[in-house]
């Protein structure tokens, strides 16, 4: 049995009441309210405005005078820089609000969401200093009459839409980036988890962002997220999502040829030789698995053991895995929290069912949890997967570890290598060798050696084939946000061409 604990009832508290931010206003729009349930408590925790196609009109309006006539783009970088690190501080100084809000609307435990708010504040520091090093380049190698200039301009109006499984850390990861480059921006969260976006609202206006550069819309995809992706005044689209929604707006956007920056899902391996530090695999694994409750495109759900190991290393997992403590999200302790819908949690049950159907074997878990509130899924490991089966090819996104085993360094990297995602890998050996052979030879955008989801500001993320299009973080980062003007001039009398002068 896994460590579990009831949840508490949600007392003296009040669900609040969100406004969208358009052209520096808050306002209700013309449409409904969405009210969102706490996955980890069941009752209602927030209500957002549901958007409507003209709000989403008036929202990319806002940001296309706000790039045209505006002073966004027109400030020196370090002026831009200066305003966010302002945003910086206030991020930090209001994480414990902002942690409050992803926990209880996305069911997250509250300890990881305050991880989750240092981690945005910091890239926020990271983006902020790149504002002042955005440079194009000068080619004075041309010739006796030629200077070749290449400037970075901002691209102009971006549509930034974001996933309810890191709320407030993935749109830190795209809108400091286009505002450090000088874009403006219209921002739609997942209609799950709007509040700490809107909260981020209020934060860049006090650090001094003008009206209409960054404009915050609630609502569905559908309504709200179809005009954000196919409205002529967008230039760029970046999307962090599922790979189904990806390749819709990918296809929306070529209406108008934008520019396209795709996150989308993963199905990650863990390559695994008898040589490695087993146990501290074993806790990377358990902790690779379940973290976030395994609702994250980096989880490292697929586990490629060297059969003369996988044996002991499976049980060895499991005996770990029934100590991660998974219960009320607001309690500091717990380690896993709630599933984000009921309709998700059943998802997740009929993978698992698949796959034994399939003839693999229920070594832990395999069953909802009964917490008193909410929705809750047992931490699971499969046995005895095959690469042919759903479980082993498609995201499940929830706590639900596949094992697969191999016998040969070729075989473990056909195994890594055959499905349709490329995000990010892990390869376990003390042999260096073997480690970077592996890193060479899988298709993934980060691999991690002897670690697991370790990041950095610095270092670029996202994936290869169907995992997305572009990379997040890192010092490119800001570039994507650009487009590039070549100036040739000329320099002393000008003849030539057909004609002599
Ligand atoms: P989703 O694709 O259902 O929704 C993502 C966003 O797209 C939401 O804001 C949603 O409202 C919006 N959307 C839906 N339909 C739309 C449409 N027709 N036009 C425009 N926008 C539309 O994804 P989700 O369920 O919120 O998030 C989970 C997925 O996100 C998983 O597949 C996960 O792997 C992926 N993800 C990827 C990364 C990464 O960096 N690669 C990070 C986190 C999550």
């Amino acid at each position: 049995m896994v460590m579990t604990a009831h949840v508490k009832p949600l007392t003296d508290f009040t669900a609040r009441d969100f406004r969208m931010l358009i052209d520096g206003a808050w306002t209700e729009g013309a449409g409904n309210v969405i009210e969102r349930v706490a996955p980890g408590h069941g009752v209602t925790v927030s209500r957002y405005p549901a958007g409507t196609k003209a709000d989403a009109g008036r929202a990319i309006a806002a940001a296309r005078h706000a790039f045209d006539d505006g002073s966004w783009p027109r400030m020196t970088g370090a002026e831009r820089s200066n305003i966010l690190l302002k945003a910086a501080d206030i991020i930090a100084a209001r994480a414990d609000d902002l942690a409050f809000l992803d926990c209880i609307e996305s069911g997250k435990p509250i300890s990881q969401a305050k991880g989750e708010l240092a981690g945005a504040a910091d890239i926020w520091r990271y983006a902020a200093a790149l504002a002042r090093d955005l440079h194009g380049e000068s080619y004075n190698t041309l010739g006796q009459g030629t200077l070749g200039v290449v400037l970075r301009e901002a691209i102009g109006v971006v549509s930034i839409i974001t996933p309810w499984n890191f709320p407030f850390l993935i749109v830190s990861q795209k809108l400091p980036f286009a505002l450090a480059a000088g874009c403006t921006a219209v921002v739609k969260p997942s209609e799950l988890t709007s509040g700490s976006t809107l909260v981020l609202g209020e934060i860049l206006i006090e650090a001094g962002v003008p009206a209409g550069v960054v404009n915050i819309l609630t609502g569905t995809g559908p309504e709200v997220g179809s005009v954000m992706t196919t409205h002529p005044d967008v230039d760029m689209v970046s999307f962090t999502g599922s790979t189904g929604v990806g390749r819709l707006t990918m296809a929306n956007a070529a209406q108008t040829l934008k520019k396209v920056s795709l996150e989308l899902g993963g199905k990650n391996p863990q390559i695994v030789f008898p040589e490695a530090d087993l146990d501290a695999f074993v806790d990377a694994a358990v902790f690779g698995a379940y973290f976030n409750a395994g609702e994250c495109c980096n989880a490292g759900s697929r586990l490629i053991l060297h059969r003369s190991i996988a044996g002991e290393v499976t049980a060895r997992i499991a005996e770990l895995s029934k100590k991660v403590k998974v219960g009320d999200p607001l309690d500091p302790a717990t380690q896993v929290g709630a599933i984000i819908t009921p309709q998700h949690l059943e998802k997740i049950g009929g993978y698992v069912d698949g796959a034994a159907k399939a003839g693999a074997s229920v070594a832990l878990g395999g069953a909802a949890l009964d917490l008193g509130l909410g929705q809750f899924m047992a931490p699971t490991i499969l046995s005895g997967v095959t690469p042919d089966m759903a479980v082993a090819r498609e995201e499940v996104f929830g706590p639900v570890l596949s094992v697969l085993t191999f016998e040969t360094t070729d075989e473990a990297v056909r195994i890594a290598n055959a499905i349709d995602y490329g995000l990010s890998a892990g390869v376990w050996s003390r042999d260096f060798d073997t480690c970077l052979t592996i890193g060479r030879r899988v298709r993934a955008g980060t691999v991690w050696m002897n670690t697991f989801m370790d990041g950095a500001s610095e270092l670029p993320f996202g994936g290869y084939r169907q995992s997305g299009l572009g990379r997040e973080l890192g010092r490119h980062a800001v570039e994507d946000y650009t487009e590039t003007k070549t100036f040739n001039m000329h320099i002393g009398a000008r003849t030539g061409w057909w004609m002599q002068r």
